[in-house]
């Protein structure tokens, strides 16, 4: 029996505009759409279950296991297993490290892939499960806009990925240099546009670009974060830790610093696959709109949203909270609006959330070094801040795992104006102004971004 993907705006009424989608989708067909045709994000209609057993029998195994064992429970009946083992061999070759911060809680870096973010995890599985979606011959092209991180983990995850060519966008002025320098210099099937406007502008001709039938040819696709495809990777290192770290079957308290909410996700589908999770804990920056909700019911967007520190979390709506009301029987919409609250008691059992700001997040980030010599950045240094706020209110002393989201060499300003440390950076990041490679420039103007694919994309492979 093969799982349906259908569309969490199902439901929806009377809203101007939307036709709501009431069939399901394959995985092939959600992964290559990325969102349903009503807005609605895709769910699975069935979520496989593992036993204690099989989880407990990753013990001591490479992390590439556990990521077969969860991708042949979701795509068994879509890939061949013989795909699923490369895919995951292919993805996963780097470490993934369970740091002990004190006695039951660790620290999972989930900074060790080529751009130094958890987004690789997700990006890299994602990327090669879509070479192997396509028809013989047939080639896809990626069109991504980025305002800056995730541009370049998609654009790294798709490196040599047979049969892709990926065309990402960014505002010429909003990126950094370093950004930059990752962006231009992929190189290979993977070419930057160095767009003279602003992010919206950059998604706004990636948008015009999937709705121009001229364009229909060239098989565009996006890559974006609320691609279910996107989701499935990110239950993989949830159930990993706990097979390394747990004894004799006991539960397990996550935290996770959370933005768009895909990464908390995982661990709710987790928690619903069957791995014992007591708490999922999901602090956020300023961004408070879902602490808010968790502690009053209510639920309001934060527009526009707020610049913390932990950038890459400043999300005043987050996009994947449609999956958590849904999971939970509620409906939200792309713009914030509550068609229907989910059950807040249930979730109230299972989730935890608090709002951490920027100041809180400098002092963990010194109070944790201080104390136990790990080194956090500021999105990690929000995990962790939610979690000893949950110890602080439950007295809970189960095994805890909070999740170290970006590298803390990414951030060598703010780290060593905290704690007077320079942090090497990892082997991927390194020479990197010495890589060669360069953005074409465009306008914002669509004719001329048009042009530019109408020249330089290919059709067959
Ligand atoms: C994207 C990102 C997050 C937030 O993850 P979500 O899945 O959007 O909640 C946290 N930390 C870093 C470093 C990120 O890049």
């Amino acid at each position: 029996m093969s799982i349906g993907y259908y569309s969490t705006n199902r439901n929806l009424k009377n809203v101007a505009g939307i036709i709501p989608f009431t069939g399901k989708v394959s995985f092939k067909e959600a992964l290559l759409k990325g969102q349903a045709s009503d807005e609605g994000l895709f769910m699975p209609d069935m979520i496989p279950q593992l036993s204690l057993k099989d989880i407990q029998n990753l013990k001591g195994k490479p992390y590439r296991d556990t990521a077969l064992l969860v991708a042949q429970a979701f795509l068994v009946d879509e890939f061949p297993l013989e795909v699923l083992k490369n895919v995951v061999k292919d993805s996963y070759n780097y470490p993934v490290p369970l740091e002990e911060v004190k006695p039951k809680a660790y620290v999972m870096r989930l900074d060790q892939g080529p751009t130094a973010s958890f987004k690789d995890f997700a990006a890299r599985m994602m990327a090669r499960l879509m070479s192997n979606c396509r028809s013989r011959g047939e080639r896809l092209n990626i069109l991504v806009a980025t305002s800056g991180d995730t541009g370049s983990a998609v654009g790294e995850a798709f490196k040599g990925v047979a049969g892709i060519d990926v065309t990402i966008l960014y505002p010429e002025t909003e990126v950094s240099n370093m950004q930059k320098k990752q962006l231009d210099t992929i190189g290979g099937n993977v070419q930057a546009l160095s767009v003279d406007g602003k992010f919206d502008d950059c998604q706004n001709l990636v948008k015009q670009a999937f709705s121009d039938p001229d364009l229909i040819k060239f098989n565009l696709t996006s890559a974006n974060s609320i691609n279910f495809g996107r989701i499935l990777p990110q239950i993989i290192y949830y159930i990993y830790a706990y097979a390394q770290l747990a004894e004799n079957g006991e539960q397990v308290i996550f935290s996770v610093p959370s933005g768009n909410f895909g990464d908390a996700l995982g661990c709710e589908y987790a928690r619903r696959m069957g791995l014992p999770v007591a708490k999922l804990i999901m602090p956020t920056n300023e961004n408070d709109e879902f602490p808010i909700f968790m502690a009053t019911g209510k639920y309001n967007k934060v527009s526009p949203s707020r610049a913390c520190i932990s950038n890459a979390m400043n999300v005043g709506h987050p996009s994947n909270l449609a999956r958590f009301f849904d999971l939970y029987g509620g409906t939200v919409d792309r713009v914030g609006q509550v068609h229907r609250y989910p059950d807040w008691e249930e979730m109230k059992r299972h989730i935890f959330s608090i709002s951490i700001t920027d100041e809180q997040t400098r002092e963990i980030i010194k109070s944790v070094y201080k104390s136990y010599h790990v080194v956090l950045e500021q999105h990690g240094a929000v995990g962790w801040a939610g979690l000893e706020e949950y110890f602080k209110i439950s007295q809970d002393n189960k095994l805890a795992i909070s999740l170290e989201t970006a590298h803390p060499a990414k951030f060598p300003e703010e780290i060593q104006k905290l704690l007077g440390l320079n942090i090497p950076v990892p082997e991927s990041m390194k020479n990197i102004d010495q890589r060669e490679g360069s953005a074409v420039a465009i306008t914002n103007n669509y004719e001329d971004f048009k042009n530019y694919l109408q020249k330089n994309l290919k059709i067959k492979e």
